[in-house]
């Protein structure tokens, strides 16, 4: 069926109503109406539309797909399995071929699936970046739709480039601020009298949230833009851990909150256990920064803090629990999205910028990890980090590997 046709006949088969005495000029045909209105709708809208079906032949194409797809005319794409003619690349132009394609993925078990991670490569060898859907359908079909989104990512890189100097610039000047009303309240550098105390106390912890706003914000750019290069590293992950948690335990003995690391009671497991893992250390240490500063935060004097880390099959699994003020289940979906802060008696007086736990998730991702929550309001949360997990034997050849290569390294800066 040609879509252009079903368009060009819009008005022939366009619902008829009475004329102008009342009297009615044709059948009425309820479901013929739709059927039409839907090619039409088909055939107008700029987003892409082809039907294929449990073969990965397309059956159906809509003229914004036929222009996308670069194949001028819907018969010259009808019969064709659709890889034929729509090749997928990452926005950094590798091709991503079919085991590791996730919309073929998506498509062949039948899952609703959407994506912004690739580029389309059309029949004309034109690049688009694109957002595509997977919709199965009951009747066994495929629909897939596609959107050019070139216009879109040039205004959220322009957006992010404003953000990013805008955050940049300010540092400085809000890091000065933040140093001179440090030394008004020093009384070695400063006298002031204790209204003068108070209010510079108040500005000074204004300005160290507004510096740690600024420096969020700056990494938030910087992963969303995937402008930070990765330095993936071999490592023991019980010690790793415990070296990193161990660096907040004087500010948990601070608001007297009592600290364990292993598991519970019995440290024998974790110590026992062979935990390897590939990971960017600085990366790991602001995931776990950020999730000890949140438990020591949200839990109150007197509370606990416990970090765990275990094999688990083939991922290692990192938990950070506290016995603090919990999540309810609503604010619990969405946590981990930008800005997002949970509003209650509990938290009104607690700072934040509501971009930990954005960055948190965006960091563990870039490292091929997952990060969940599970708390009970008012009895504690605990956070998971899930990673890929080496073998004794690989983590042994990545060691090498990354030694020959900073020798090499270290060989050619001497040369
Ligand atoms: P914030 O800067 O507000 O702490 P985050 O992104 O780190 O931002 O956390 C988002 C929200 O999740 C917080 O506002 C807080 O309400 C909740 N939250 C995070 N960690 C915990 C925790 N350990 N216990 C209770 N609530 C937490």
């Amino acid at each position: 069926m040609s879509l252009r046709g079903l368009f060009g006949n819009k008005g022939a088969s366009a619902p008829v109503v009475g004329n102008a005495s009342g009297g009615v000029m044709g059948a009425i045909n309820p479901a013929a109406d739709q059927a039409a209105m839907a090619g039409m709708v088909l055939a107008t809208i700029d987003d892409g539309v082809i039907v294929i079906n449990s073969a990965n032949v397309i059956t159906l194409i809509n003229p914004a797909a036929v222009q996308m797809i670069g194949c001028e005319a819907s018969e010259n794409a009808l019969g064709l399995e659709y890889l034929a003619i729509m090749r997928f690349e990452t926005g950094e132009g590798m091709p991503v071929d079919a085991p590791q394609n996730k919309i073929v993925g998506a498509v062949a078990a039948r899952q609703y699936f959407t994506t912004r991670e690739y580029v389309l490569v059309n029949m004309q060898n034109q690049r688009i970046p694109i957002s595509l859907t997977v919709l199965p359908t009951a009747s066994g079909d495929t629909v897939m739709i596609f959107r050019n989104i070139t216009k879109e990512l040039e205004e959220e890189g322009a957006q992010m480039e404003f953000v990013s100097t805008a955050s940049h610039e300010m540092r400085t000047p809000v890091a000065s601020i933040e140093g001179y009303l440090g030394l008004a309240l020093n009384p070695q550098t400063a006298t002031i009298d204790d209204r003068a105390r108070k209010y510079l106390e108040e500005a000074h912890a204004s300005s160290q949230h507004l510096g740690r706003l600024f420096q969020d914000l700056l990494d938030v750019t910087k992963l969303d833009d995937k402008k930070i290069r990765l330095h993936m590293v071999p490592v023991d992950m019980v010690e790793t851990v415990r070296s990193i948690a161990e660096g907040q335990a004087p500010a948990m003995g601070a608001k007297n909150l009592k600290y364990s690391f292993g598991s519970g009671e019995d440290t024998r497991d974790t110590i026992g256990q062979q935990v390897y893992g590939l990971v960017d250390i600085d990366f790991l240490r602001e995931i776990l920064n950020n999730l000890l500063e949140n438990a020591i935060k949200y839990t109150p004097s007197g509370g606990a803090v416990w970090v765990n880390v275990r094999g688990d099959g083939d991922r290692v699994l990192i938990n950070v629990t506290d016995t603090g003020i919990g999540i309810s289940p609503e604010d619990l979906g969405h946590i981990f999205q930008k800005f997002y802060r949970v509003d209650n008696s509990e938290t009104r007086e607690i700072g934040g910028t509501g971009l930990g736990l954005y960055l948190v998730k965006s960091r563990v991702e870039a490292m091929n990890g997952k990060v969940w929550a599970e708390s009970a309001f008012g009895d504690g949360s605990t956070f998971y980090i899930s990673l890929p997990r080496l073998t004794l034997e690989e983590y042994e050849r990545q060691k090498q590997v990354l030694q020959n290569t900073q020798m090499m390294g270290q060989q050619a800066m001497a040369a």
